[in-house]
């Protein structure tokens, strides 16, 4: 896209209208393109409507004045117009920050209090939410999902997960990667997956990953160069530990040690 060089509001070369285009003489053009036509957002508690709507800077406005929109910091709202926002995990956002953003959704500009400046805002965004059940989710407001299409996305097959583990694993140095060790630690995984009438939190992809990368700590600790079945397993027993929840009707309740065994024994089948 086109845009204006230093423009905070990604103004349309053809009608700069924002604080910072507004009082200069000479506009310079300049191209915005790849990834930085992409803003991101993590979602947490924290997040409050300002982060999303921008904030007087009390600096610059002691320089040029309270009422200088120019004193104005723009928030992430502002900065993705014409861009795609990318908000991770917005169910942990507040409902009070939710709600702000369905407003500019809605309404397509921010008014900033206080100023008689408006910004347009023309953005496409994409969210991910976690599944209602994990802990410390909020719910998406329903006049906030019902601005989405809701694709759900459940976990990766095997070879998808391999291939994860293999470009982002972290490789421990001294270790030999090897092929047995990526699908071991994957089938694990699988394993507890394949029981979820026993477990109410299944592990995760990262799951997976802690028990490549631990496993080959094992091994590094060892003094051995090669992983070992029993380098992973070990490995497996400690990552799994933290990240299942038995289910109350299962029979292994409060025996989660004796679930672990059986989802290791089973994953070497
Ligand atoms: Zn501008």
């Amino acid at each position: 896209m086109e845009t204006i060089a230093d423009c905070r509001y990604n103004c349309y070369p053809k009608k700069p209208a924002c604080p910072d285009c507004r009082g200069r003489k000479k506009l310079k053009k300049i191209k915005v393109t790849g990834d930085n036509r992409f803003i991101r957002i993590q979602g947490s508690p924290e997040m409050m409507p300002e982060d999303l709507m921008g904030d007087l800077d009390p600096v610059l406005a002691m320089r040029m004045g309270i009422q200088d929109p120019r004193a104005f910091t723009p928030g992430k709202i502002q900065k993705a117009h014409r861009k795609i926002l990318f908000v991770d995990e917005l169910n942990r956002v507040p409902q009070r920050t939710q709600n702000t953003l369905v407003q500019v959704l809605e309404e397509g500009i921010t008014t900033i209090a206080g100023f008689d400046f408006s910004s347009e805002v023309d953005t496409l965004v994409v969210a991910t939410e976690n599944p209602e059940e994990y802990a410390g989710a909020e719910r998406v407001s329903e006049t906030l999902s019902d601005r989405f299409e809701q694709v759900r996305i459940g976990y990766p097959g095997f070879e998808d997960e391999v291939r994860i583990l293999q470009q982002y694993g972290k490789k421990i140095e001294g270790v030999r990667e090897s092929d047995n060790l990526v699908r071991q630690s994957v089938a694990i995984s699988n394993s507890a997956r394949s029981m979820p009438d026993e477990l109410e939190r299944l592990p995760s992809v990262r799951a997976s990953l802690s028990i490549y990368e631990q496993a080959q700590s094992l091994a590094r600790l060892r003094d051995a160069n090669q992983v070992k079945k029993s380098d992973v397993e070990n490995a497996a027993r400690r990552v799994l530990e933290g990240r299942l929840a038995v289910s109350t009707e299962s029979r292994y309740y409060e025996k989660q040690g004796i679930l672990i065994e059986k989802i290791i024994d089973q994953a070497k089948k």
